[in-house]
């Protein structure tokens, strides 16, 4: 749910995220396609609690009337709580609260894969995938950025932490980072930038001015396009494929779909980290970047046959 200035952008915006999905069910190896619905609340009116009220349950028709292809979930703007509202018409959602035998808030097993890709991509820079001592920087403290922050800091890590919202800088102050604000940490001399906001900020104008070694974080479409892959390669930045980094969530989420278990789940998660390391291997061997490598993958995958389930 999101707030698109005209539905020219907001459709942008749904097709490519709905390839990403796609590329992310097939690099993580799930019986899922790829799919993405997005809710533009200028259209809802200001956004008073019946409007958004109205505005998942239309939701829910929709994916109801496309009778299992699609499977919804919660994601930027929408909550496990809002799944209980789209849940009253349809079956087709995942990320119901699990008193309601879902399996919750995904953001907490995508932080587990984010930190799992951060230790794989130090692993290849550094020759060790040991956080402790690292500097990384998180911009964007939401649902994921804020435990990407909390489990670096239990690593031992040394934090740099920006937000749009002043307010999160009470995190900061509570793990003992450094607070600065999203354009100053973007290019801050740090270890790691692990990107938890939005997408789109990687191009021509920024990867010149950054100060990273490694960019590993949750954002989706970080790339302004598919070219920004080869400038980072070029400037001997490690950029871990978004789709691969934040698939920790629809890991999770395509759990549910045997017998939920989020100790396996958890286990899944992890395996990001083994992931990354075939990328990496694939694509030095190729002489590729991580994102043709990822690719490439995700494309023999989905060319090896078609999935039973389709898309969240
Ligand atoms: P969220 O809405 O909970 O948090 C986003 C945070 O980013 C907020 O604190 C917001 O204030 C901040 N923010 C917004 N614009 C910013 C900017 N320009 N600079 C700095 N901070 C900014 O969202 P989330 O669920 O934490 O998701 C974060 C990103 O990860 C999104 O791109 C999302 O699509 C992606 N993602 C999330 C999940 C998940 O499980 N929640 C799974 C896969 C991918």
């Amino acid at each position: 749910m999101w707030a698109y200035d005209d539905s020219r952008a907001a459709l942008r915006d749904v097709l490519r995220l709905s390839r990403a999905m796609t590329y992310k069910a097939a690099v993580a190896d799930l019986p899922l396609g790829g799919g993405k619905g997005v809710i533009m609340t200028p259209l809802l009116g200001p956004l008073t609690p019946e409007r958004r009220h109205a505005g998942l349950l239309d939701f829910a028709d929709t994916v109801e009337a496309l009778g299992g292809r699609y499977i919804t979930a919660e994601d930027v703007g929408t909550s496990s709580r809002d799944m209980s509202v789209i849940v009253e018409r349809t079956r087709y959602v995942a990320g119901l609260p699990r008193r309601r035998g879902g399996s919750g808030d995904p953001s907490p097993f995508t932080a587990l894969g984010v930190e799992s890709a951060i230790r794989a991509c130090c692993e290849r820079v550094f020759s060790t995938d040991s956080l402790r001592g690292r500097s990384i920087g998180v911009i964007g403290l939401g649902h994921v950025g804020s435990r990407v922050a909390r489990r670096c800091a239990r690593a031992g890590s040394r934090l740099l932490l920006a937000d749009v919202d002043e307010s999160k800088r009470r995190l900061a102050d509570e793990l003992g980072a450094r607070w600065t604000t999203p354009e100053r940490a973007l290019t801050a001399t740090v270890d790691v930038l692990a990107p938890c906001a939005l997408g789109g900020f990687l191009d021509d104008q920024t990867v010149p001015r950054l100060g990273c070694a490694i960019i590993a974080g949750a954002a989706n479409n970080q790339l302004a396009d598919e070219r920004i892959a080869d400038v980072l390669a070029a400037r001997q930045i490690l950029w871990a494929p978004d789709f691969v980094v934040n698939a920790g969530g629809l890991i999770n989420i395509a759990e549910e779909f045997s017998d939920y278990d989020p100790a396996a789940a958890r286990r899944r998660v992890r395996g990001i980290s083994d992931t990354l390391r075939q990328i990496f291997e694939a694509a030095e061997a190729m002489d590729a970047t991580p994102l043709t490598a990822a690719m490439e993958l995700a494309r023999r995958r989905l060319a090896a046959g078609p999935v039973p389930v389709a898309a969240t």
